[in-house]
């Protein structure tokens, strides 16, 4: 009962009662009735209903929308967005509430501080560091973590669920992305989706698709074969996809085999809607619509408007209808789309109340995803964990005095929060300046969590000191003082551009080699946005890749270093020598202005990235996917492998170091029916006490056993003998067997 219901049953037979009976009825006339907030009813029936009562414009108005932010003097605020990367206003009549988009998968951004300094967030670690945990639980947590804060901050939709595949290790988003296999990154999108969901709100995944580098982003083509996409890039989405079911899927910027990604009518209208049964709505990032077309092409709404060169979606869009050039029936789908998500997802029954945010839990959150990511990639004679017998500590360069460094772009937490301030304090930002479109994103971050803090604060009775690592000489005479040298190099990385080569810049790689020749104990972070040359590696004693590990980083290495926490992490991407080794050891158009157009040949390796390109081309990278040392060692045995319509293999895993640890079984494949291959068909982290044995069991997603069949347009497992095995990386295989499966077809 309404409250004014209410009223009148408590005042009934008064005079009063009667007056609000009668105006109670004239409001109910008024408004017309909204049989779609009906809760028992389907998301499908009750977009259905709501999509008969909505007038054409009223239905364009939901298919594009502006930037959350005022831009240039003809575009102020959007009246009623909060202030974030993207807003579609709401209708009062209907009671359609706004969308308020926020970036990304690394925390609720702040664009431009639009909400102001004080709205901060939790910055959680790069997708790199989450995908390294190999643990779907721990993407699922962050996820929910991440909607929580944004459902705190009235925001709607989160810009998240970057699948891209890491196809180049030089890319500047690869931060952002979940690694180069399809099975890892799908999975770990798809469960950060889904917690991002949990929160009663729409998540996208994106960018669809083969957005594999920066260079170029907006014209470049990436040209595979149907086979190989739906292998590899596309395999991850769809695995995302089925995992997450989000409600929005992000076109991307690039062309595809000739066609812009939001006017590519084959992966947005066949393989996404028609062949993978996508039911949710597809919207353009942000300046990369080009024509009103995209429209019949598969796009359903027009985003960050303001950057495109015309509304399409507005006037045109309606002309066109009208001139009967789009059918109206086609504008009806894309606004359903829309609201089918956003009943499924809460946005009409839970509308995302202010809220106070729990910060030290959510900082609970990232330092548990750092400490699983951080990957043990070299301990000789076993200097890591630090011995107690340390007692002069040098620390050494990577701004390790004021925090963790984080990737730059639209996904970047500029306004983290600080828990010494219990709020916002201004951060150490390095600007790297420079000129074109993007230059202006190139600013290194430093999470407010210093690891020279934290050294201080768990080696108790040593001395700590610092040196900023500017100067080799300084850096190397610190470090000749010390009984161990920490260095923290780092590795800006940025949306918009991609590193020329992995080198470590700003005269780092010196740095290191004069630490090194000034101490033999020297122990080298990297916290990097991918994988770079080590040519320093055989003069230092351990290294641990850090990548950029959020908002407790600085305490999540330490714990690490001094053993209170055993690495885990294992390497989402491979880790190359140099970039000699890659497909394409030039990245195409690098250098070239920002109007050209460049072609990129993914059919070098087609669907083998990664650690497939190295087995096929018998090249050995440095470190192999999948690797990453302990401080325990983990045995492997009883290896029993059955076949018929998948493999499905166990093993025991035990641990037979002497501290507790947690260990990634990964299970590959390695031979099909007359041909080699390489690939990862499953993996579980299991916890082990010392002594300790599991039986873990993993079975292969038939998909990855399969080859894609391109004229058939399905996917193809031939009849025959496949031999798979358990390997601590993708080429360290300890146990193999085959198994016989029978051939089969399976939809695509
Ligand atoms: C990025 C997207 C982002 C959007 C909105 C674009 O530049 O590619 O990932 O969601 O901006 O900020």
């Amino acid at each position: 009962m309404t409250p004014m219901k209410l009223a009148i049953a408590a005042l009934a037979g008064t005079g009063m009662a009667l007056a609000m009976t009668s105006a109670l009825v004239a409001q109910e006339a008024a408004a017309p009735a909204r049989p779609w907030m009906d809760t028992k009813l389907s998301p499908e029936k009750r977009a259905d209903l709501l999509l008969a009562a909505m007038t054409l414009d009223e239905k364009i108005a939901m298919l594009h929308g502006p930037m959350a932010m005022p831009f240039g003097p003809r575009f102020p605020m959007p009246k009623g967005a909060i202030g974030s990367a993207g807003f579609i206003p709401g209708n009062d009549r209907l009671g359609i509430p706004a969308l308020q988009e926020s970036d990304a998968s690394l925390g609720v951004t702040n664009p431009m501080h639009v909400r102001g300094e004080a709205d901060v967030s939790t910055p959680l670690p790069s997708g790199l560091l989450l995908a390294a945990t190999f643990n779907p639980g721990i993407a699922f947590a962050g996820g929910a973590m991440l909607g929580n804060e944004a459902r705190a901050k009235g925001i709607n939709v989160q810009l998240a669920g970057g699948a891209n595949l890491a196809r180049d290790p030089r890319n500047g988003r690869n931060f952002e992305y979940v690694g180069e296999d399809p099975l890892l990154a799908g999975t770990m999108a798809g469960e950060s989706v889904r917690g991002i969901q949990s929160a009663g709100m729409v998540s996208t995944v994106k960018h669809f698709a083969l957005n594999d580098q920066e260079t170029l982003r907006n014209t470049v083509d990436s040209r595979l074969s149907e086979a190989a996409m739906r292998e590899s890039d596309l395999l991850a989405f769809q695995i995302a996809i089925e995992r997450g079911k989000p409600g929005s899927v992000m076109c991307s910027y690039n062309l595809i085999n000739g066609d812009h990604g939001c006017e590519n009518d084959h992966l947005l209208n066949t393989v996404l809607k028609r062949d993978w049964g996508y039911q949710g709505w597809v919207m353009s990032d942000w300046g990369a619509v080009h024509k009103l077309e995209a429209a019949t092409e598969g796009l359903d709404q027009q985003s960050g408007e303001q950057i495109d060169k015309q509304v399409w979606f507005g006037e045109p869009l309606k002309q066109a209808v009208a001139d009967g050039k789009i059918p109206a029936a086609r504008v009806d789908d894309m606004t359903r789309r829309i609201l089918r998500s956003m009943f499924t997802h809460g946005l009409f029954d839970q509308p995302s109340p202010k809220a106070e945010i729990d910060f030290a839990a959510h900082a609970n959150v990232a330092l548990g995803e750092a400490e699983e990511g951080i990957v043990l990639l070299q301990n000789n004679h076993g200097l890591l964990p630090l011995a107690a017998t340390a007692k002069r500590i040098a620390v050494i360069g990577g701004h390790a005095d004021a925090g963790v460094p984080s990737g730059s772009g639209s996904s970047q937490v500029t306004t983290p929060y600080n828990p010494i301030r219990k709020g916002y304090m201004p951060v150490r930002s390095v600007p790297f300046g420079g000129e074109g479109q993007m230059a202006m994103w190139l600013n290194t971050v430093f999470h407010p969590s210093s690891p020279l803090a934290a050294i201080r604060d768990r080696a108790t009775g040593a001395s700590v000191t610092y040196d900023n690592g500017a100067y080799v000489e300084t850096a190397a005479e610190s470090a000749k003082a010390a009984d161990v040298a920490i260095v923290f190099a780092y590795q800006p990385t940025s949306e918009g551009g991609d590193v020329p080569n992995l080198a470590l810049p700003l005269g780092q790689e010196a740095l290191i080699e004069a630490v090194a020749a000034a101490n033999p104990h020297t122990i080298v972070i990297l916290e990097t946005g991918n994988p770079v040359r080590m040519p320093w590696a055989d003069k230092v004693g351990a290294v641990l890749s850090a990548w950029y590990s959020g908002a407790r980083g600085g305490e999540a290495i330490t714990h690490i270093l001094f053993g209170d926490v055993n690495p885990s992490g294992r390497l989402p991407i491979s880790w190359p020598v140099d970039e000699s080794q890659l497909p394409r050891p030039k990245i195409p158009g690098w250098s070239e202005p920002e109007t050209n157009s460049v072609k990129v040949d993914y059919d070098i390796e087609g669907s083998d990235i990664g650690y497939r390109w190295f087995a096929r081309e018998k090249k050995a990278p440095r470190y192999w996917f999948g690797y990453g040392l302990s401080y325990a060692s983990f045995g492997y045995s009883d290896f029993v492998v059955k076949g018929g319509n998948t493999v499905t293999a166990t093993v025991n895993v035990t641990n037979s170091g002497k501290v507790a640890g947690k260990d990634v079984v990964q299970l590959y494949l390695i031979d099909k029916p007359g041909k080699p291959a390489r690939r990862l068909l499953g993996f579980q982290k299991v916890d082990l006490q010392p002594g300790e044995t599991r039986r873990v069991t993993l079975t292969a997603d038939p998909r990855l056993l399969a080859d894609f069949d391109a004229r058939a347009g399905n996917w193809r497992i031939d009849a025959g003998s496949y031999k798979v095995g358990i390997g601590t990386d993708a080429n360290a295989i300890s146990l193999s067997q085959a198994a016989k499966l029978v051939s089969r077809r399976l939809k695509p």
